[in-house]
């Protein structure tokens, strides 16, 4: 069976921002092991003139500059000749973006086509790059970065952990904040007491049973403390709603 694989292509005017992130840790790991591929193509390499110009004043005047669209889309058609006949998902990093969320985080890590990440900078992108190339607009929240490369980076990041095999143990994906729709449960390791602190007496059981009701019960709580409008679209059980009642009723206490 083929081994699911991601794969990346990141435009951006400064590459060297992304270098280190891709080699250190489950990045690197994940491109050690063959399963996720990011390339990164440097816009700068694609200007034609001698000072190798990416941006320029903005039409109708004011501050900031705007990226030049001749050597994004010389970048991009660079990019399509090298991957011939290959399926292209384009995203551009942006503010105007719809926010990342570990549900898209999922799919693109199931995501079959190349990856283009484009990355914006300064000001803006020539609007026509936006409206010829880009297929969705992605955020990775509610602020203004001062360019795309860390967003592409978050959105690398939280894709490839998702891959089966990139972790040690795939499950723990899975098993974290978001991926049934509520917050992770707090974790401890030994000793099992320190500086008077210590860890609770459901985890040292060896019980199975009673440690998966602790982590639970403690996950409802994580969530209802503090995100609770995760409890609205939350996958529920009758015991879980039960629960919620009981810590709900423990917390106005
Ligand atoms: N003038 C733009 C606006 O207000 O919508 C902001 C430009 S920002 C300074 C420069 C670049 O950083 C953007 O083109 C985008 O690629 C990236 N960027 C900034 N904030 C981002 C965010 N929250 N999520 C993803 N990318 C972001």
């Amino acid at each position: 069976m083929n081994a699911r694989r991601l794969n990346f292509e990141v435009l951006t005017l400064f590459p060297g921002i992304l270098e280190g992130p891709l080699n250190e840790s489950i990045l690197k790991r994940g491109r050690e092991k063959g399963l996720l591929n990011v390339t990164l193509r440097n816009i700068r390499d694609y200007t034609e003139d001698k000072h190798k110009t990416a941006d320029d004043s903005p039409y109708g005047g004011g501050a900031g500059m705007v990226l030049k669209p001749e050597p994004i889309f010389k970048a991009f058609e660079a990019m399509k000749t090298e991957h011939p006949g290959e399926k292209v998902l384009t995203i551009l990093l942006s503010p105007q973006g719809r926010v990342l969320n570990q549900e898209r985080a999922e799919q693109l890590s199931e995501e079959q086509r190349l990856i283009v990440l484009l990355c914006g900078h300064y000001e803006a992108i020539d609007e026509r790059v936006v409206r010829a190339l880009v297929d969705e607009e992605l955020s990775i929240g509610n602020y203004v970065l001062t360019g795309g490369e860390l967003a592409a980076l978050v959105v690398i990041d939280a894709a490839t952990r998702l891959l089966p095999g990139v972790l040690g143990d795939e499950e723990s994906a899975y098993r974290d904040s978001f991926g049934d729709g509520l917050l992770d449960h707090p974790h401890y390791t030994r000793p099992a007491e320190f500086r008077g602190m210590k860890v609770p007496e459901a985890l040292l059981s060896g019980n199975h049973a009673e440690i998966e009701k602790w982590r639970r019960r403690e996950s409802l709580k994580a969530t209802l403390l503090k995100r609770p409008e995760l409890l609205e679209t939350a996958e529920l059980t009758g015991k879980d709603r039960k629960l919620l009642e009981e810590l709900k009723r423990e917390s106005e206490a």
